[in-house]
């Protein structure tokens, strides 16, 4: 079974397309949304357990006051207002990994809504409106047995509630208008955002590998010229800011194709598979069929006015007026500020920055060497086996004159290989530059006494012919020299 796809440029002449995302964060409290169990990923099965995330009878939830305080500092981040009161609801469904069988949500009183953020893709700026953020407990797990590891083809399945009541904040956009052929790299770059501010406002690992970060993309296409939204599809299991973006290609290019034909788009969820096709899931319940009701064993919630000012003064800078900051700081110009976004490279760079590299050279290794791995890899920026401070440190040893800067491309390549810190490389790989006097004065009295030629130019006052001296010291010394020590030394013996 293939889908038919219609071209991706061809299916924008006819088509505008709409994005609806949410986006799942789990919280990194200690305790876990409405119990006193550990709030904690990769632990033995089923040991972070009680009766309260079991959903066994006559046990009582306590909301965990944490996790309300990160709901409201999100929210105030994504520019929302912070409701006065909001109640909990019970979400009925069959929950294979929630032996209660309702996922305690909230419905139509979320902490947080009507917020907007900005995001920028390719030097132009796209809001993308919020309608809400949530708090909800996450189910637990379902681990399928068999050859593929996957439901279908199981043998059996093993069920480990560790997860189970983990704190979730869902943040969902209104519909996304405006974005045009960009709508994927908009999607993209707003869940990036999503994670930087998460990570800045230190509530969430976000990972999105481990699904600390997980993103449900809808997507749907109107004719051009249109204002009458169409059918959306929810695509899910997609987990990096990569397959987020091939996701809503793959269903913009399989919705065009359809609709191009006369056809009708189901509303339907749909599986991301990483070879770069979505596969239909099931269809999509009504928000009736969940029966929402509200939760009668927690009280309702009413942050006081004074506490939510209160945390609005521990957020973190807003990102715009940081990278504004940070430019001005560093001096750079806009497209080079352009450039260092696009890659992604901001907050590689400013650490690079603070572990003491200046900012010319923190911007010269994130922006080539380690930028073409990470495409080699296929993988982000944030993701090279790197750090901020070990590229510092390599930085710091061609400042020192201990590497040029062609030695420390080969100590930054031992370290992607994982050869470990940049000191062990050069140990290992007998990088250092040659600072021995008499080594190179050696290799000088050698150059001078094969060129006698070019030796004499240098003496009449042609100083330019020393090139040729100081090429032939450098590869003797195989590249592990300074030239302009090389030079110096050169110039100074034939002044004798
Ligand atoms: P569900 O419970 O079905 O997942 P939600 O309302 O939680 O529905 O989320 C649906 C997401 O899709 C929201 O971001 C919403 O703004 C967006 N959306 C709704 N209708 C459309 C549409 N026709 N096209 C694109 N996005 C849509
Ligand atoms: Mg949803
Ligand atoms: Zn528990």
């Amino acid at each position: 079974m293939s889908d038919e796809l219609m071209d991706y440029d061809a299916a924008m002449e006819l088509f505008e397309p709409v994005l609806g995302l949410e986006v799942h964060v789990e919280l990194n409290t200690k305790t876990k949304m409405f119990c006193g169990c550990a709030n904690e990923f990769g632990a033995e099965p089923n040991s972070h357990t009680c009766p309260v995330c079991l959903g066994l009878p006559g046990s009582l939830p306590v909301v965990n006051a944490k996790a309300i305080e990160s709901a409201i500092r999100i929210g105030l981040s994504l520019n929302c207002s912070i409701a006065e009161r909001c109640r909990f609801a019970r979400k009925n469904y069959f929950y294979p990994d929630m032996t209660k069988d309702f996922q305690t949500s909230q419905y139509d009183e979320p902490i947080a809504f009507d917020g907007e953020v900005t995001v920028e893709v390719d030097g132009r700026e796209y809001t993308v409106p919020i309608e809400r953020a949530h708090m909800e407990e996450d189910a637990g797990k379902l681990v399928h047995q068999g050859a593929t590891g996957r439901i279908q083809g199981a043998d059996y399945s093993l069920v480990d509630y560790n997860r189970a009541g983990t704190p979730l904040i869902e943040i969902v956009t209104k519909p996304v208008y405006g974005t045009g052929a960009r709508a994927p790299e908009v999607a993209r770059a707003y869940v990036a955002f999503l994670r930087d501010q998460m990570r800045a406002l230190g509530v969430s690992d976000v990972r999105m590998e481990q699904g600390s970060l997980r993103c449900d993309a809808n997507v749907s296409l109107m004719p051009k010229g249109s204002t009458r939204l169409g059918t959306r599809t929810e695509t899910k299991n997609v987990n990096s800011l990569r397959s987020i973006e091939r996701a809503l290609r793959y269903e913009i290019c399989r919705q065009a194709a359809i609709l191009a034909a006369g056809g009708r788009v189901i509303q339907e969820t749909r599986h991301w598979h990483e070879e770069g096709v979505t596969s239909p899931g099931r269809n999509k319940e009504q928000a009736e069929d969940y029966r929402y009701f509200p939760e009668p064993d927690l009280v309702p919630i009413a942050p006081p006015r004074a506490w939510v000012e209160e945390l609005r003064a521990t957020l973190p800078e807003d990102p715009r007026a940081r990278a504004a900051r940070l430019q001005a700081e560093w001096g750079f110009t806009d497209l080079e500020m352009r450039d260092i976004r696009g890659a992604g490279a901001l907050e590689p760079i400013a650490a690079t920055v603070t572990a003491g590299a200046s900012p010319a050279a923190a911007r010269k290794w994130w922006l080539t060497e380690l930028v073409r791995y990470a495409n080699d890899q296929g993988i982000e920026l944030d993701e090279v086996p790197m750090t901020p401070a070990q590229v510092a440190q390599t930085q710091q040893l061609v400042d020192d004159g201990q590497l040029t800067d062609k030695l420390a491309r080969q100590v930054v390549e031992g370290v992607l290989a994982g050869e470990g810190e940049p000191a062990a490389v050069v140990a290992r790989r007998g990088l250092a530059v040659v600072t021995d006097e008499g080594a190179l004065q050696g290799a000088v009295d050698r150059a001078i006494a094969a060129q006698p030629d070019a030796a004499a130019k240098v003496r009449d006052g042609k100083v330019q012919a020393a090139g040729a001296l100081i090429g032939a010291v450098m590869k003797e010394m195989r590249g592990q020299a300074d030239a302009a020590t090389v030079r110096e030394l050169i110039l100074a013996t034939l002044a004798r």
